[in-house]
């Protein structure tokens, strides 16, 4: 299987995050796409696709402010990391807002993503990753991996949060539909729901979303996910959540997993977009599922059954000693 990674995406190394009430070590380091790496036996440097396939998901303000952040940040005199600490809660007026703080108020959804001068830079590495996972399959390979590192799938049109900043798996599958797929399907198997892959698509006929995740009732993102979230105007009926309790085992995951293929087969997509995360591997630091290493390859087994091209891109995975034989161990499935 072909397998895309550019080494720029290593540039984005924040020192610290916000979690339970304290700093600690960003646990969305550079060393996850390193030992993932070393597993797989290296990648190919994607192609340099450019900037359209990502603004074509991404508002322009929101893709400026990226560029930016940090530079203003620093211009202000700060010392640390630019975090956000005041978000427009109330709603949002069509103010324009040019304070740095503002700034990331308004284009942030938490307080866990910092933004460094690198963040950019590796932002637009992975999404090429991830398109030039996508143009393999639709090249005529049955499937392709796109080592993307940062992850997306928090990231919605306008904001960050969650250590997304661009939505790899939205990049992917909008290119796809721009090359011609009439329908795209996204199976998001990250423990955490994909809540801006979701926001970006909600409205939308043509991109099924489909996600396994666990319950938001008890784990974050909270505000997105639950079961009775299903889009709305034409994208009435092409979202589907999959909510899990904390514990969940292969078995009951694989069940969700085959509502979800059997969804999208029924939508009659044309090719599928797979955000994996092996958070839900029960030793993750930050997630409480209880996958073992050996249920990788059923899962991608159920999957690759389906039949259709499929572009893999890397979403969490935090348990770094153990995240380059989970994803092998995924791939080997297909
Ligand atoms: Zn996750």
């Amino acid at each position: 299987m072909r397998r895309f990674y550019s080494p720029v995406q290593a540039g984005h190394a924040p020192m610290h995050e916000l979690h339970n009430g304290a700093f600690t070590d960003y646990a969305e380091k550079p060393s996850r796409a390193q030992a993932i790496l070393d597993a797989i036996g290296g990648a190919e440097q994607p192609h340099d696709h450019g900037v359209g396939a990502i603004e074509a998901v991404h508002d322009a303000g929101y893709l400026a402010f990226l560029r930016d952040a940090a530079r203003l940040w620093e211009e202000a005199g700060r010392p640390g990391q630019a975090i956000p600490y005041a978000f427009p809660i109330v709603g949002r007026r069509p103010l324009a807002l040019s304070r740095i703080d503002a700034l990331l108020g308004r284009y942030s959804f938490d307080a866990t993503t910092p933004l460094t001068r690198e963040t950019w830079r590796a932002g637009y590495g992975s999404a090429q990753s991830a398109l030039a996972a996508t143009q393999a399959v639709l090249g005529g390979e049955r499937a392709a991996f796109a080592l993307c590192r940062p992850p997306g799938h928090h990231a919605g049109r306008d904001y960050c949060g969650g250590y997304c900043h661009i939505n790899v798996a939205a990049v992917a599958a909008q290119a796809a539909r721009d090359a011609g797929v009439a329908r795209v399907a996204v199976l998001d198997i990250d423990y955490h729901h994909g809540n801006g892959t979701q926001d970006i698509f909600w409205q939308r006929g043509d991109v099924f979303y489909a996600s396994l995740h666990a319950d938001p009732a008890t784990d974050y993102p909270f505000f997105w996910g639950h079961a009775d979230e299903v889009g709305e105007d034409e994208g009435h009926g092409a979202t589907l959540n999959l909510p899990l309790p904390q514990g969940t085992r292969i078995d009951a995951f694989r069940a969700a997993q085959a509502t979800a293929l059997a969804a999208i087969a029924r939508f009659g997509a044309q090719l599928l977009v797979v955000s994996f995360g092996a958070d839900t591997w029960e030793g993750d630091p930050i997630s409480r599922f209880r996958l073992t290493t050996d249920d990788y390859p059923l899962l991608a087994a159920d999957i690759a059954a389906l039949g259709m091209p499929t572009a893999i891109v890397m979403e969490g995975g935090y348990a770094i000693d153990a995240l380059g034989t989970n994803v092998t161990a995924f791939l080997s499935g297909f």
